[in-house]
């Protein structure tokens, strides 16, 4: 046992975070060439066992950078965590979130002997429960559902020795404060405290005082940059015409290869989804209505390639890690210009490119103008495409327009209708080298090949 503890070095960079071989050995196996940036910062800290304040998104590598710590701080203070009891835990806003962080777990633990769970709502509690009954080293949670099985006594929580809130600015607008408080008052204080944020706001600083203990703090990516590889576009469109623009995005081009569709409402996902499935382009919708079940059955035909389109509500879409996604395309401008960030960041995944195309109408320019301050810049304009509206945008000032980027060879701004025979241009982006994994299956971007582990990493 002792000779597995041993660190081992593995492939360029992460030799220096003093991990023990069967993680590294995981790690390697997911092909990873070196630490991301908050892997490098974070690790090194959190393996002697300090509270941790990270503020990184969702696509940065900061599932990694919580979890090889925890693994590690498990495999050394071995401890039954006895009936009911759990060692270590994770809370996330979403479901998809939550089964996504547990199967990172699962893989970079795979070498570990881990017994690990995973907690949400809007679905029967049974299983849950069973898997519970024994104690679990590792329980990853949604606040409600976790604080529900907590008040019936299904789980203990005083083995307790790391807390990760990961996504935790999300968890506030959830309003699962509460919930939130109520579970660390379970836990005891004597624990490691890790606290991951997309953004720094007032209240998380806040939070971050009353629950981590001298934490150090790192940040990458503020919000506004994880944007700098995502090209953007914002297409100007009568509201009664997105969705044939829609529609003749997914059909006259080769390049939207695996496509994530936004829209405000869930009746609206619906919808569009129903439409495009009518014309033969396989879609799915995922919302908060959606069951469970049917919201991850959904994710994986999507992650599979069995279909080429989602359509989502940002609830939904909140830690969606689906690698290769060519195209974000904001069917509706989000109210808040934060969310556009964390959707458009669904593309451009672990160091790829991606393109994000943003269908405005004229009720949703001061959305955009939101967005342009978040982002600090503005969108470029694609005049190219058949549903153009000049007077929408002749409102506008700044953003350079842009012409030929999906209906080349297509006259600018022809009006409705949607004229035909154009080819749309390759959108598909090949990876960046900010970071990346090795190998055949390190083809991120272009859609063709994901990690293999069908989910994070
Ligand atoms: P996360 O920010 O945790 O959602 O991770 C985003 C994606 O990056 C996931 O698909 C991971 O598998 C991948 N990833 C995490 N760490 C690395 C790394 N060091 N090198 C390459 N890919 C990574």
């Amino acid at each position: 046992m002792l000779a597995n503890l041993e660190v081992q070095s593995v492939p360029a960079g992460f030799e220096t975070l003093n991990l023990i071989k069967p993680i590294c050995r995981a790690v390697r196996e997911e092909k990873y060439d070196s630490p991301t940036p908050i892997q490098e910062q974070a690790i090194p800290h959190l393996v002697q066992g300090r509270d941790l304040l990270g503020c990184a998104q969702t696509g940065t590598g900061k599932t990694a950078a919580f979890a090889l710590p925890v693994l590690q701080w498990l495999e050394k203070n071995r401890e039954i965590p006895g009936p009911k009891g759990a060692r270590t835990l994770i809370l996330a806003p979403t479901r998809e979130l939550a089964a996504q962080i547990h199967e990172s777990f699962r893989i970079y633990g795979r070498y570990l002997n881990i017994k690990q769970a995973v907690v949400y709502g809007g679905v029967r509690q049974g299983l849950q429960v069973r898997a519970l009954s024994r104690g679990v080293d590792v329980l990853v949670a949604t606040p409600g559902r976790l604080l529900d099985l907590l008040n019936q006594r299904q789980l203990r929580l005083d083995k307790v020795g790391v807390l990760v809130l990961d996504e935790a600015d999300r968890m506030l607008d959830m309003g699962f404060l509460p919930d939130i408080k109520k579970v660390c008052a379970a836990i005891p204080s004597k624990r490691q405290t890790i606290l991951f944020s997309a953004t720094l706001p007032e209240e998380i600083v806040k939070l971050s005082k009353s629950f981590l203990n001298d934490p150090v703090k790192v940040s990458v990516n503020p919000p506004s940059s994880t944007v700098d590889k995502i090209e953007q576009k914002v297409l100007f469109v009568d509201r009664e015409d997105k969705s044939a623009l829609l529609e003749s995005l997914l059909t006259e081009g080769g390049s939207l290869e695996r496509v994530l569709v936004f829209t405000r409402t869930k009746h609206g996902a619906n919808r569009i989804a129903k439409r495009l499935t009518k014309m033969k382009i396989s879609t799915e919708a995922i919302h908060g209505n959606k069951s469970q079940p049917a919201r991850l059955q959904a994710l994986e035909k999507f992650r599979a390639g069995v279909v080429r389109v989602l359509v989502a509500t940002d609830i939904a879409s909140r830690g969606l890690d689906v690698d290769g996604i060519t195209h974000v395309i904001n069917y509706e401008l989000p109210k808040e210009s934060e969310s556009y960030v964390h959707r458009i960041g669904r593309t451009a995944r672990a160091g790829a490119l991606g393109i994000a195309v943003s269908l405005c109408d004229a009720g949703e320019k001061s959305y955009l103008k939101k967005i342009e301050r978040e982002i600090n810049r503005p969108l470029t304009v694609d005049i190219d495409h058949p549903f153009h509206s000049e007077s929408i945008a002749a409102k506008r000032s700044g953003g350079k327009p842009d012409s030929g980027n999906y209906f080349k060879g297509r006259g600018r701004g022809r009006g409705k209708g949607g004229a035909n025979g154009s080819a749309a241009r390759s959108g598909g982006k090949t990876k960046s080298s900010s970071f990346s994994r090795r190998g055949p299956a390190g083809r991120l971007a272009n859609g063709r090949k994901s990690t293999g582990n069908r989910g994070r990493g």
